[in-house]
């Protein structure tokens, strides 16, 4: 697919977004995913790029530092994140050629289905179709047969995405952050704190190392703090949730058969549990796609609700009988940047001409980064020089 080709729902066109020269300088505060990749491509549309963050590009209290994340284009019937996933992944590959380091790793993705018609599964497939990007239908027999890790008595059927698999996050981030550098970025470590608003302008921005910022443009991806940010603006609109995952180790006979194991969601549409087996070594990956408690990003403790763990073991016990008595050998509390609906927030500051947010990747924006990034890119940059 040629880029930028997907077309955005309505709710994430804005006509009133600035146009910027390319000799403009724009500050981008935040290096996680989303930060990360637009600068590089704001950099990359020969703009003048300065790159800010509190704690560096992918750190542990990012959403984006995890070790790993699950790349899939299943949307149900959403168009929009379906292509631009498929952008997303010629991207990441693209790149990761480019940098000579392995950060997509094509293991495919399970989807475990309970009912006949599986919508967030089903409604995807014509466009997987459309993309040549067909899905594998497992009647319970095959699935049995090729998956025997996974026990399938509550399962009407699985749908396999060969074409899914799982991302290295922080690594990746790291790899951004470091070309963004190499290709003549600026990037400086520190807090930014926004400084006053004069005449529909941001004056500029003051930093923790006693420096300031001034530049044309300020875009703010800052994940699970845009509301503490702009609490007047998106204190109600990006909020934080504590959510976790937990690695489990596998049975030492075994750890190849469970290593190699495609990432794997499952459709019970309550806690919504989905896995990344292997983990880069790290364990057995769980997550908890389900909503957790309030949380502070900067000050809350990392520590995992012993509720939230004992029903993951329950559910892992159950899907992967073999793992039924599995220690956990690593977890990892990480914030979710909610945005009302889930779908990302793309808008200028209704104040501030020259401010523009990016965020509320509401649990499911990792894979996006790149194809995400491009597009900001073209939506804010003239085409003429
Ligand atoms: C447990 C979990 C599982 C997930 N699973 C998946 C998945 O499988 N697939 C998927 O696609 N997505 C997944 N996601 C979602 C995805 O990880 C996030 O949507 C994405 O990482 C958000 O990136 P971001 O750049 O917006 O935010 P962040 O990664 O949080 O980056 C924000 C950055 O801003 C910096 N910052 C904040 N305030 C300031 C300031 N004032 N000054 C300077 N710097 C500042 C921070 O240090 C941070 O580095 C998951 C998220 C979680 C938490």
């Amino acid at each position: 697919m040629a880029a930028n080709t997907f077309a955005p729902p309505t709710t994430f066109l804005r006509p009133n977004l600035p146009r910027l020269s390319r000799s403009a300088h724009v500050v981008v505060v935040g290096a996680g995913v989303f930060g990360g990749w637009t600068a590089l491509s704001l950099l990359r549309a020969g703009m003048e790029v300065t790159m800010v963050d509190a704690w560096g590009a992918g750190n542990s209290r990012s959403s984006s530092g995890d070790e790993t994340r699950v790349i899939r284009s299943t949307y149900g019937a959403n168009r929009f994140y379906f292509d631009m996933n498929v952008r997303a992944l010629e991207l990441w590959k693209e790149n990761e050629t480019r940098w000579n380091k392995k950060l997509f790793h094509n293991v495919g993705v399970l989807w475990l289905c309970y009912e006949d018609k599986t919508p967030l599964v089903d409604d995807s497939i014509p466009f997987a179709d459309a993309h040549g990007m067909s899905y594998q239908y497992l009647e319970l027999s095959t699935l049995k047969k090729r998956f025997p890790q996974v026990n399938t008595e509550d399962l009407h059927h699985g749908w396999l995405d060969p074409y899914g698999g799982y991302l290295k996050a922080r690594e990746s981030c790291q790899a951004v952050g470091e070309a963004f550098v190499r290709e003549g970025g600026k990037f400086v470590q520190a807090s930014a704190t926004p400084g006053e608003i004069k005449s529909g302008r941001l004056s500029g921005l003051s930093l923790s190392n006693s420096g300031s910022l001034q530049a044309d443009a300020y875009l703010f991806a800052c994940g699970s703090w845009m509301g503490q940010l702009f609490p007047e603006v998106l204190g109600n609109v990006i909020t934080c949730t504590k959510q976790e995952a937990y690695y489990f180790g596998v049975p030492r006979q075994d750890s190849h058969a469970y290593d190699t194991l495609p990432a794997w969601v499952d459709v019970d549409g309550d806690d919504f549990y989905y896995g990344i087996p292997g983990n880069a070594s790290r364990g057995f990956k769980i997550g908890v796609d389900r909503r957790g408690e309030a949380f502070d990003p900067t000050h809350g403790d990392r520590v995992s609700n012993p509720d939230v763990l004992a029903r993951a073991r329950k559910f892992i016990g159950h899907r992967f009988p073999g793992l039924k008595n599995a220690p956990l050998v690593e977890s990892r509390v990480c914030p979710y940047e909610n945005s009302p609906d889930g779908n990302f927030i793309f808008d200028k500051h209704p104040e501030a001409e020259n401010v523009i947010f990016l965020g509320g990747g509401s649990g499911h924006g990792f894979k996006h980064g790149p194809a995400l990034g491009e597009w900001v890119a073209s939506q804010l940059v003239e085409l003429k020089a």
